[in-house]
């Protein structure tokens, strides 16, 4: 089983301070679609975990999720991208078991997966909260400078010191598919 899992906002679209709220909204990156295509090709199966609290403020509701994740869907395989395996927590609570920082999202794809394990498994997100639900997962953390990713970088330089970072969700799988990280598991 060769998996990836991915935040959504800031890697895959453009994240906004006011949340994604309707498929309008969605703008993916074109970079982004060209990774999902790049990792079609190889075989390797691709799972989100978003928050969207939004749901619970009440700014949205899950019928617009499940309209911009249907939205995204459709834009990824059009570009020759394959199914992506979407898991969201809508809860605003921090103590909530699903909303990272959080493992609970990440485990969960883990059994989606049929997965005992995500030690093989990297995780590319945008924030520190996604740097910290990987390592609590046992995932690899990487993190891109896309959406909020650049600004993570400085402001948590000391913690990220020995994260994998890269400028963007292209460029990161290009790193581990020509670095033989999927060869060897
Ligand atoms: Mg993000």
């Amino acid at each position: 089983m060769k998996l990836i899992l991915l935040d959504r906002d800031g890697v895959i679209n453009q994240d906004r301070a006011d949340y994604v709220k309707t498929p309008e909204e969605l703008v993916l990156f074109p970079q982004a679609l060209q990774a999902l295509q790049l990792l079609e090709a190889r075989g390797i199966k691709v799972g989100i975990c978003t928050n969207q609290a939004g749901i619970e403020k009440g700014i949205y509701s899950e019928e617009d999720l499940s309209a911009i994740h249907q939205k995204m869907q459709k834009e990824v395989k059009k570009n020759g991208g394959g199914e992506l395996k979407i898991e969201y927590c809508s809860s605003a609570d921090d103590n909530h078991p699903m909303r990272k920082p959080n493992p609970g999202m990440l485990i969960k794809q883990m059994k989606n997966f049929a997965l005992t394990s995500l030690k093989n498994v990297p995780y590319i997100g945008d924030d520190y909260k996604d740097i910290q639900v990987a390592k609590r997962a046992g995932a690899i953390p990487m993190l891109v400078g896309t959406g909020k990713g650049y600004k993570t970088k400085e402001k948590y330089a000391k913690e990220l010191e020995n994260i994998a970072f890269f400028p963007d969700l292209l460029t990161a799988v290009e790193y581990l598919l020509a670095s033989g990280f999927y060869k060897d598991n």
